[in-house]
This record gives C-alpha cells, sequence and structure tokens, in this order.
C-alpha cells in the first residue's frame, strides 16, 4: 500500500514524463488547467465582487468584464504575497485551501491603479477601509 506522498510523487512522475513525450497529452492538460484557472477565477471574483457578484467594489463602479477586473489584496502586498505562494493556479489554489480568506476583494484595473495611486500619495489618500458584515463572512469594501 502506497502512502499519499507516495502517489502524489509517481503521479508527478507520470505526468512530467506523458507530457514529454505525447504532445496530445500535454496540450491536452494545458487546455484543463486554462479551463480550471479561468472557471476558478470566475468563481473568486464573484465571491469577493460587489453583493457576490463579479463586479468591482469600488463605489459607484459596475464593471462586470471579467477580463477588466481582478482579485485585489485589500491591505496591499499582493506582489509579494504571489512570490510566495505563487501565480495563477497556485495563487487561486491557495486562497481556496486558505477558506477565502477576506484579505480580497474584486477591482477592476483602473479603480485597482486609483487605489494603488491614492496609497503611494498618502496625503490624498481619503481612502478608508470599512468593515461590514456580509453573509457569514467579513468584507470589507473601499469608501472615500
Ligand atoms: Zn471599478
Amino acid at each position: 500500500m502506497k502512502t499519499k506522498d507516495e502517489k502524489s510523487a509517481y503521479h508527478r512522475k507520470y505526468s512530467k514524463d506523458r507530457r514529454r513525450e505525447d504532445p496530445a497529452f500535454r496540450e491536452r492538460e494545458s487546455r484543463n488547467s486554462r479551463n480550471r484557472y479561468h472557471t476558478l477565477r470566475r468563481v473568486l471574483l464573484a465571491h469577493y465582487g460587489k453583493d457576490g457578484t463579479a463586479m468591482c467594489c469600488w463605489p459607484g463602479c459596475g464593471i462586470i468584464d471579467p477580463d477588466m477586473l481582478t482579485l485585489d489584496h485589500i491591505h496591499g502586498g499582493g506582489t509579494k504575497h504571489r512570490k510566495q505562494c505563487g501565480a495563477g493556479n497556485k495563487f487561486l489554489n491557495w486562497i481556496v485551501r486558505s477558506k477565502f480568506p477576506a484579505i480580497f476583494q474584486t477591482l477592476c484595473w483602473n479603480h485597482q491603479w486609483k487605489k494603488r495611486l491614492a496609497m503611494q500619495q498618502s496625503d490624498l489618500a481619503e481612502i478608508q477601509l470599512q468593515e461590514c458584515d456580509r453573509n457569514d463572512r467579513t468584507q470589507y469594501k473601499l469608501t472615500y
């Protein structure tokens, strides 16, 4: 009987060898990985979005195009965090494994940039994080 770690190691080696030798397998694995990424990303954008929908949390913003939305680290430090846990699927899987921590919010690219500028220019930063309860989790929203 193999342990869980032994089974994992076997599967990793099998996949690595097969990807190297079988282009069709490699393409299928790639496509499955992309599909997982986009599906999970949409779920997380909705989870951290305005009123449980994949929408920018910035007051008055109604951007819903998933290509225009990002998962924003509310308190900053996103670059450092992604270096620690990885990007892409690794990052999204970390969020799920960590049971959807309330440190993210969905923002559009423009408002993520605007928030970043405001945080850098602290004299202009009138942005405050306001805690409010929503369903069974703590959610933060940006307010002016
Ligand atoms: Zn926005």
